[in-house]
């Protein structure tokens, strides 16, 4: 299973950052990392990101709707991310929990519309600080894998994002343990409920992953690859993630 590092520009960026996905192309025709690379840009970008990738990078979105068409103002589908492009396509993120009230259910309907679509899917679950310090981390991510990723996945490729809320743009970052206790367990879980392909879906791990952090955090057992925030917003940072990549991972 190959590595994912993951970029997700969320609301940055317009034309001139380009030439930052066209650096990064560079790059990775240059050292072949061992590691899928994709950078999710804002969905007015995904088209010339696809360009200025060159083949060297995917280009993905960060949400997409359940539904294929229809009367939904400001709502793109995930044909529509495919037409322009696309890839692949960011489901679940905790912003998107957060301020669009996206429940796991809503998660799990476009994971299906994402697939029937064409997009592979990062899958994003993690808890609070507050569930953390009750001790509920692996129950609420447990809950989460149940409700929010469909039972037929396909698993070619797609990813679960673990991102532990407290630990996204805060600089903090779980212990290396801490990391391996809930990808493990989130492994656990995907096996539970796809069987022997639950093996097979790339954990990622994600929440103030840095240049000075992604080796070690990258080489944790069952992570899988590094979905990358802020971080991803400054080419030499996110060059400097690629680079972290072990060659084995
Ligand atoms: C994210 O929002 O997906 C994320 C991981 O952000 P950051 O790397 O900035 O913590």
């Amino acid at each position: 299973m190959q590595a994912l590092i993951a970029g997700n520009w969320k609301m940055h960026g317009t034309a001139p950052q380009l030439g930052d996905i066209a650096g990064v192309a560079a790059v990775v025709r240059r050292t072949h990392p061992a590691a899928d690379i994709l950078i999710c840009p804002p969905a007015t970008l995904i088209a010339r990101a696809v360009e200025a990738a060159a083949g060297q990078v995917a280009i993905g979105g960060q949400n997409c709707s359940s539904e294929s068409s229809g009367a939904f103002t400001g709502d793109l589908s995930a044909e529509m991310l495919k037409d322009a492009g696309a890839a692949w396509v960011i489901l679940g993120h905790s912003e998107r929990r957060q301020h669009h009230g996206e429940t796991n259910s809503m998660v799990a309907a476009k994971a299906q519309a994402a697939w029937r679509g064409g997009l592979l899917t990062i899958i994003c679950i993690g808890e609070t600080g507050a569930q953390r310090k009750a001790g509920q981390a692996q129950t609420v991510c447990a809950d989460q894998i149940r409700a929010s990723v469909p039972e037929d996945m396909a698993v070619i490729g797609n990813a679960i994002g673990y991102e532990p809320l407290w630990a996204i743009g805060s600089g903090h970052v779980p212990a290396l343990d801490e990391i391996e206790e809930a990808h493990s367990n989130i492994r656990k879980c995907l096996v539970e409920r796809l069987g022997k392909r639950g093996r097979e879906v790339r954990i990622l791990y994600g929440g103030s992953v840095e240049p000075e952090n992604a080796r070690a955090i990258l080489t944790v057992p069952e992570v899988g690859g590094a979905l990358v925030g802020g971080a991803s917003l400054n080419p030499s940072d996110f060059e400097a993630i690629v680079k972290a990549v072990p060659s084995h991972a």
